[in-house]
């Protein structure tokens, strides 16, 4: 079970639950499957969720009984098995010493050991999320003192998360030490905000203060913030930013591990041109993945850039129906082509990622059948070769084109006269932070943590390995 996630706090201001619903529509890019927002005023937590978009999820009932100072919410997106209301998160746990509510973005590695570990000693788990486990270890013991239980999860849970924890009264904004998912903290007047992408902030006027850094539990409460960080933090051997989410999965006016979405892009795109130059009329994008890398490239090429695709943009995403049947439909629906302008054209295409390599086959189908003479696909990213456990989408090695076909079988499946892959070398050095600072698992298989072992599918449904 994979999951994407958006996750926002607000702290300390009269309308919370509404800057988290705003916030929440500018992250729904990170999960399209379901919504939710946990608020408390100071004697009650309310909660509303459900499945869907933010703005079919919410309206101005719900949002008007989502009272109090204090919110968190989450978007999140699954794949087949997990689509289930008890899973849409934040989750809220009640007990006797008050409540924790929990917005999880990333994916524990330790899962099956940690549910095990639970279980053995008189846990009963309630849902299939990885993100339930924390709650457990942390009402687990007597001790009332949060701050004291919540630095020792640093050494329990492996993996990625970012998480945002509504505790009683108080915000925990916590990170893993290698960072592999982004947090960014933020004001607004006298409120705290964090959120997954500085895009949110944007959306409700808030201003950015810095990255929660890898390693770091940052606490909101009345006393305003206080920082704790990761046992031996410093001997943390590296970070592992996740490059995918500069690729593709970010929102590009968002500045993620501190550095412009858009502007790591453009020079995927520039180094794309630089490594695959080919001669042809224009270059375009598939859009709207596609737009920043087409750019880069065209600015690297010299060459004109077109934008013979045009979106619909009133459909969700591709990917988001779990269902094969409903892809398909929607890949079609989703982009048509402009024939005046590709009418017998040599073109350069630009992709962001070939995942499966299906939508991208159908949208080269679509610009034959307006008449190109010549298709060249360049993509900004190398081939995708490993599943991530760490919060993005990529399937089994099964399903990713590029762990089972050689590029030239990938460019015959596609049916371009053309395809070329940004190197790994070419993608790094396009990153505005040092190399030594991402994971790139997907592409490598080298991951930066140990990584359970793949559970059967039977397993999976019985909810072991949340992992994977
Ligand atoms: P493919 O041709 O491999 O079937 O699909 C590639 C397209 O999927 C690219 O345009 C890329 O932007 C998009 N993509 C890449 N990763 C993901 C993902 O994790 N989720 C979704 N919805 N789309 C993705
Ligand atoms: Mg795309």
């Amino acid at each position: 079970m994979k999951e994407y996630c958006g996750v926002v706090g607000i702290y300390g201001h009269k309308d919370a639950a509404r800057l988290a619903y705003l916030a929440l529509y500018a992250l729904q890019h990170r999960g399209e499957e379901s919504a939710g927002i946990v608020s408390y005023d100071h004697k009650k937590v309310h909660l509303h969720k459900g499945m869907g978009l933010v703005g079919s999820v919410f309206n101005e009932d719900t949002l008007k009984k989502l009272k109090g100072p204090i919110a968190i919410g989450h978007v999140r997106y699954s794949t087949t098995g997990s689509s289930v209301t008890k899973n849409v998160q934040p989750l809220l746990i009640n007990h006797k010493k008050g409540f924790i509510a929990v917005a999880h973005n990333g994916n524990l590695t330790n899962s099956i050991e940690l549910s095990n570990e639970l279980e053995d000693s008189g846990s009963i788990l309630q849902t299939t999320m990885d993100s339930e486990l924390i709650v457990h270890y942390l009402v687990k013991d007597h001790k009332n003192n949060y701050r004291e239980k919540i630095v020792p999860m640093f050494s329990k849970l492996e993996g990625a998360y970012s998480f945002v924890l509504m505790i009683n009264d108080a915000i925990y904004a916590m990170r893993d030490p290698m960072g592999f998912r982004p947090l960014c903290l933020g004001k607004i007047d006298s409120a705290y905000v964090v959120a997954s992408e500085t895009c949110a902030f944007d959306m409700i006027g808030a201003t950015y203060i810095r990255d929660i850094e890898p390693g770091e539990v940052v606490i909101i409460d009345e006393n305003g913030l206080t920082s704790l960080k990761a046992p031996n933090s410093n001997l943390i051997p590296r970070h592992a930013f996740c490059i995918f989410e500069y690729i593709y999965f970010s929102r590009p006016d968002s500045n993620i591990f501190t550095k412009s979405v858009y502007m790591a892009r453009k020079n995927l795109g520039r180094a794309l041109a630089k490594e695959h130059p080919v001669s042809a009329d224009f270059v375009m994008p598939i859009p709207d993945s596609g737009n920043y890398a087409a750019l880069g490239y065209a600015e690297g090429s010299g060459l004109p850039l077109e934008m013979a695709y045009v979106r619909n943009h009133y459909i969700g995403r591709t990917f988001i129906q779990p269902s094969q049947l409903i892809r398909d439909f929607k890949v079609r629906v989703k982009l048509n082509p402009i024939r005046d302008v590709l009418k017998g054209k040599k073109i350069i295409i630009v992709e962001d990622s070939i995942v499966r390599g299906t939508t991208s086959r159908s949208r080269v189908k679509a610009l034959r059948e307006a008449g190109v003479s010549e298709i060249h696909m360049r993509v900004s990213c190398p081939p995708l070769i490993s599943p991530c456990f760490y919060g993005i989408d990529f399937p089994t090695k099964k399903e990713l084109i590029a762990a089972n076909k050689s590029i030239e079988e990938i460019r015959q499946f596609i049916g371009v006269d053309s395809l070329k892959f940004l190197s790994l070398d070419g993608m790094l050095s396009s990153m505005m932070l040092a190399k030594e600072e991402f994971c790139t698992a997907c592409f490598t298989g080298n991951y930066p943590t140990k990584i359970c072992k793949a559970p059967s599918k039977k397993a999976l449904e019985k909810r072991l390995c949340k992992g994977m």
